[in-house]
């Protein structure tokens, strides 16, 4: 006897979402959740500030739109056109806030993550951390897991890194972001993480976009450097579709002929993206340019064109960094460059 035919995709995507009643009591949504789950179909409840919707994803079968329909407390049900699903703004027009610790993201808060490109020794990261927070970072980067170029750089401090990252949270209440950058890892990642960074190189790895999605930690989704933003969209959908709403998207940079900078920073990503999706988006003008100088210029413009927060490289040494020294900014650069982002964002309407 053969086995039974492995579960490899949907044949017929069934996209819908179902529109809650602006009075629809707290039973009726439940109720519906389950209905819609009862058919076979992932459910996916999001809360507006009018009415709550539930986007039902999954393997269409006849009949499915019209059983919906006919719920207590549905007003109707229609199609999500996107490719993206709960990515899309059809399915919620409000803005998504990421909030964890003292890191807010999104709907009017601006977060700053600033901190070393990797975790290099005590002294280092947490000389940062309080130079960054004390400047008005709210949460602490640094790698500990590098993806590098060359297998013969420095590849981070592992979990001894991680470790670091925590005693530096423990002292300045930084929330941390670090990358993971393999499967096997997103466990150990997790314990010491607040948000999962996913890296450029693997913007695309879509296993480990499954597992950080299961880890029901925020994650910091980066675009790869040849990524479209549709691509993106769709990247950022594995990690939603595991039910982990709390997805930031990155914009560092794509690869194009022009090589004055280290990859091109493209700052009608902020509009477009918000545009197309609730999902806040920050912007990495560190490695989008790749030198120090054009970093605050960059970062000042990623606040106007209305990016919901920044990730800068910040060492208290560059010229010895152990690694992107050359686009990082010292603590008097960073406190400078903060400043002026504060006076822009106010202009904005909002809050850094
Ligand atoms: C980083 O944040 O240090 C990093 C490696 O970024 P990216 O994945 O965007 O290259
Ligand atoms: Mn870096």
């Amino acid at each position: 006897m053969s086995a039974p035919p492995k579960f490899t995709g949907i044949r017929e995507l069934f996209a819908m979402i179902v529109v809650m009643e602006k009075g629809a009591t707290a039973e009726q949504i439940r109720h519906m959740a389950q209905r819609v789950e009862g058919l076979g179909l992932k459910a996916h409840i999001i809360q507006g500030t009018e009415r709550t919707v539930i986007a039902a994803i999954g393997e269409k079968r006849d009949g499915t739109k019209e059983s919906l329909a006919s719920g207590a407390g549905v007003e109707d049900v229609v199609p999500i056109l996107a490719p993206y699903k709960v990515a899309s703004r059809e399915v919620k027009k409000e803005p998504t806030q990421v909030t964890v610790g003292s890191l807010n993201v999104g709907a009017g808060m601006v977060g700053i993550i600033a901190g070393p490109c990797s975790v290099e020794n005590e002294e280092q990261i947490l000389t940062t951390a309080r130079a960054v927070k004390a400047a008005g970072a709210t949460a602490l980067r640094g790698g500990a897991f590098k993806p590098r170029t060359s297998p013969y750089s420095f590849q981070g401090l592992k979990e001894e890194g991680l470790k670091l990252l925590a005693q530096a949270r423990k002292e300045t209440g930084l929330a941390i972001v670090t990358e993971v950058m393999s499967t096997e890892e997103v466990h150990l990642v997790a314990e010491y993480a607040d948000v999962l960074q996913v890296g450029a190189r693997n913007m695309q790895n879509y296993r480990l976009l499954e597992a950080v999605g299961q880890a029901k930690k925020p994650v910091l989704l980066k675009r790869g450097p040849s990524a479209t933003i549709e691509e993106l969209l769709l990247a950022a959908e594995y990690i939603l579709n595991e039910g982990n709403p709390n997805v930031m998207l990155c914009e560092r940079g794509i690869r194009t002929f022009e090589n004055h900078t280290r990859f091109t920073l493209p700052l009608a990503t902020v509009p477009y993206l918000h545009h197309k999706t609730h999902l806040p988006i920050v912007i990495d003008p560190s490695h989008g340019t790749g030198h120090t100088y054009l970093v605050p210029d960059m970062a000042v413009a990623s606040i106007a064109a209305g990016a919901d927060g920044l990730i800068l490289e910040v060492h208290p040494d560059p010229e010895r960094a152990l690694s992107d020294g050359y686009q990082s900014l010292n603590f008097p650069q960073f406190l400078e460059t903060i400043a002026r982002c504060r006076a822009v964002a106010a202009a904005v309407g909002k809050q850094l």
